[in-house]
């Protein structure tokens, strides 16, 4: 099983055959400020930052040759691997 997911994740660039294609997304953060009368700034006494979350829609590039694409683009990637 982990051979068989080693095997296709080697053939993930759907350009080049990369195996590691980088996922571009956002995370949601949330600051609690005061605002510090001696430096005349704002300064922050806690953060809490959400989980990362990607989907189908999100931005995919191959840092070997430079691919771009979605998520999306690379499930139907993995479909095709693993049907054939
Ligand atoms: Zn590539």
């Amino acid at each position: 099983m982990l051979k068989d997911f080693i095997h296709h994740t080697q053939q993930l660039c759907p350009q080049c055959g990369g195996a590691s294609i980088r996922i571009t997304t956002t995370v949601e953060a949330f600051y609690d400020i005061i605002f510090d009368a001696a430096s005349q700034d704002f300064a922050v006494i806690d953060e809490v930052v959400g989980d990362a979350v990607w989907d189908e829609r999100n931005h995919a590039t191959c840092p070997s040759c430079n691919w771009h694409g979605t998520v999306g683009d690379l499930v139907e990637r993995i479909k095709q691997l693993t049907h054939s």
